[in-house]
């Protein structure tokens, strides 16, 4: 479980490990930086760095599939 801190409203709350993962899925689907959470309290947008979310996955964790915006090769 991750503490997330609404930088809005200073509302503090905690995200799912499976949310995590998924939050880390999509960002990294998107080649996104940060992932973007709604606050349960206030409904603002919260950034959440996505490094900040790796931190919270043990190594060698699997992450779930993510439906890709694009398929790219490279
Ligand atoms: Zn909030």
């Amino acid at each position: 479980m991750m503490q997330v801190v609404c930088q809005w409203c200073g509302h503090r709350y905690t995200m799912k490990r499976e949310n995590v993962l998924q939050a880390v899925a999509e960002a990294q689907a998107a080649k996104a930086i940060h992932h973007v959470e709604n606050c349960p309290k206030c409904r603002r947008a919260i950034k959440i760095q996505l490094a900040d979310l790796k931190r919270w996955i043990p190594p060698g964790t699997k992450l779930p599939d993510v439906a890709k915006p694009e398929a790219k090769e490279e």
